[in-house]
């Protein structure tokens, strides 16, 4: 209790705004492996503490010392090509599952494009037992990361992961794509919380010059992978709806409407062939 408020006063001399709850994460994640009924920690407890203190000072965040981070409920190991998975996201997930509630019982076929820690698929899977999925990502280290995950939340057997270039080489129909693609424009990065601009990969961020990039690469992609009754769901960045909208409909898709986040902003965005 000690170590944590006094870890706590030193987060919040250095400006950290989540000082109380960095704090407690870092001294849980030292103290991970002792007793639960330790009182006084130990030297080699301390310096342990003081090592991850140290990085948290130094800009990195909290889940990225903790190595992984909750996503709807359920626990994603995070590694260094995956962006950490946003509350925000969840919108995503909710999105769909409403969408799809009709069908909920159908054997799904679900495609997640730049799955990252695998976070949307997993979860999807986790809530549709019937369903199975594939989680595409540009970084081989990222589907290994989700293919471990998925592996850690049970639905590895429904799951697979490949490396690949958005929807290129598939040659199946899925009923519900998802995807949370790169959409900061590519001069905004610099202007990012150090926490997000120098740990989340850039790759997971950078939509080009305007942050749309990737809505044009799955607009063109998306018609040749969704069965004629399947859905996509699309998170979209702050103000971007009315050109995602733009795009897809160029594409041929229907809006079908979308989802605020908890924060009150526009987030995902449903679309229909
Ligand atoms: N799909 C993953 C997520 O939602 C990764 C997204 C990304 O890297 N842009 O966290």
């Amino acid at each position: 209790m000690s170590a944590r408020r006094r870890l706590a006063a030193r987060f919040r001399v250095a400006g950290i705004e989540s000082a109380a709850v960095d704090a407690r994460w870092l001294v849980e994640a030292a103290l991970k492996d002792l007793p639960e009924d330790l009182h006084v920690l130990d030297r080699a407890t301390l310096d342990r503490l003081d090592d991850l203190a140290a990085r948290r000072l130094a800009g990195e965040p909290v889940w990225r010392i903790v190595g992984e981070r909750e996503f709807w409920g359920l626990p994603f190991k995070l590694s260094p090509e995956t962006l950490e998975p946003r509350p925000d996201s969840e919108t995503i997930v909710e999105a769909a599952l409403e969408a799809l509630d009709p069908r909920r019982d159908e054997p799904l076929a679900i495609l997640d494009l730049g799955t990252g820690t695998g976070c949307l698929l997993i979860a999807l899977l986790s809530e549709y037992g019937g369903a199975r999925g594939i989680g595409i990502d540009m970084s081989g280290q990222a589907c290994a990361t989700a293919r471990g995950n998925a592996e850690r939340n049970g639905v590895a057997a429904r799951a697979s992961f490949r490396k690949g270039n958005w929807t290129e080489g598939l040659d199946e129909a899925f009923d519900l794509v998802v995807s949370n693609p790169p959409y900061i424009p590519a001069g905004d990065i610099a202007g990012l919380s150090r926490e997000v601009r120098e740990h989340d990969p850039r790759l997971a961020l950078d939509g080009g010059q305007d942050g749309l990039d990737a809505y044009r690469a799955l607009a063109r992609g998306l018609p040749g992978v969704l069965s004629p009754r399947g859905i996509v769901v699309l998170e979209i960045g702050a103000g971007q709806a009315d050109d995602v909208i733009a795009i897809m409909n160029l594409a041929g898709f229907v809006h079908q409407g979308g989802r605020h986040d908890l924060g009150g902003h526009l987030r995902a965005l449903i679309f229909t062939p």
